[in-house]
């Protein structure tokens, strides 16, 4: 028993030198003293089993050989604290990089905060939605050719209501127009921001894409008050310098209609090799159609209202000027790209 004493002691004195971890450090403790199967604590279950006169003499040695192991682990301890302690102070931080809100999430804000200085609040509204609200509603029967434009996805489920049809995504932020209207508190000056989606993917569309909506209904609202608020939205969120027109147009929800144009930020309506004629599209606008004033419960005899309803991401492009060739970019979760904004 003395010799597998002190080849234990062996085995520690060269396992403790090897040892370059905390994590080591402590697997070599319970290996040599663990409670339960430490290769000491076993031997010395062992010494019962010897002659009376040898218990002493060998249990001595033992202590002696768990002293020398306790002490041994408690000095490798020290130091690889100290080492795991010992950071050069001096030594320049790293920096960590500091990110932005998403060129459409800032778009968003700066859009909500110039509507909301004339007073119209920000809805939001479901954008799985269903047929009514998206086309029957806003004046575009099952069947009317103007839907094919919508490029609609299709949620594909039975119908569980007759008048509500089937469900869409979104495919416009207009189908929060009725929703709005049904809540009955009037007059009304809301601004949807919201997901749309479409079947369409180019370098000019992408299947899910933002709009911003306004709705404004009340007694004796005219074009006059949509060209106003255009013309403020234009002029705070493009320059001062900026103004709009419109050009007659044809929508199914609106009557009259109109696109908007808005003058060229380089020559100011002058023409110029960028824009030619002076004027970039805008989007879309017009006065709300009786026929769905009154899908929304408003008496169109007494009401009226205009509505105008834009992508987010073709107005904030063409406010910073950045050119880019491939809509879907914006999208691709690609650092390279979104940090040089
Ligand atoms: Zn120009």
């Amino acid at each position: 028993m003395r010799s597998e004493l002190q080849a234990i002691q062996a085995d520690f004195d060269q396992a403790i030198d090897q040892i370059q971890t905390l994590v080591d450090l402590d697997a070599l403790e319970v290996r040599f003293l663990g409670r339960k199967q430490g290769v000491v604590t076993e031997l010395l279950k062992q010494l019962k089993t010897l002659p009376k006169d040898e218990v002493g003499p060998v249990g001595a040695l033992a202590n002696e050989v768990k002293t020398h192991i306790a002490d041994g682990l408690a000095a490798r301890r020290r130091t690889l604290d100290n080492n795991e302690i010992a950071i050069d102070v001096t030594l320049p931080g790293l920096a960590r990089p500091v990110g932005h809100l998403h060129l459409m999430t800032t778009a968003i804000r700066q859009i909500s905060d110039v509507f909301a200085r004339i007073g119209f609040e920000r809805v939001r509204y479901p954008e799985v939605e269903w047929d009514y609200y998206a086309f029957e509603a806003l004046n575009m029967p099952a069947d009317h050719v103007a839907r094919d434009e919508w490029e609609t996805f299709f949620i594909d489920r039975q119908p569980i209501d007759k008048k509500l049809g089937q469900r869409v995504l979104t495919p416009h932020t207009s189908s929060g127009q009725i929703r709005k209207m049904e809540e009955g508190i009037l007059p009304i000056k809301m601004i949807n921001i919201s997901k749309c989606y479409r079947r369409q993917i180019d370098v000019s569309h992408v299947p899910m894409f933002h709009q911003f909506e306004g709705l404004c209904i009340d007694r004796g609202v005219n074009i006059t008050h949509l060209k106003g608020t255009i013309d403020y939205f234009v002029q705070n969120f493009f320059g001062p310098e900026r103004t709009t027109r419109l050009r007659p147009y044809h929508f199914q929800f609106t009557e009259p209609s109109f696109e908007i144009d808005i003058n060229c930020g380089i020559c100011l309506g002058k023409g110029c090799r960028m824009c030619k004629e002076g004027w970039l599209e805008l989007g879309g606008a017009g006065m709300v159609h009786p026929n769905v004033l009154k899908a929304g419960g408003i008496d169109a005899s007494v009401y009226s209202g205009f509505a105008f309803g834009w992508g987010v991401e073709r107005t904030y492009l063409m406010k910073s000027g950045v050119n880019i060739d491939d809509l879907r970019a914006l999208y691709k979760n690609d650092l390279g790209f979104l940090q040089q904004f």
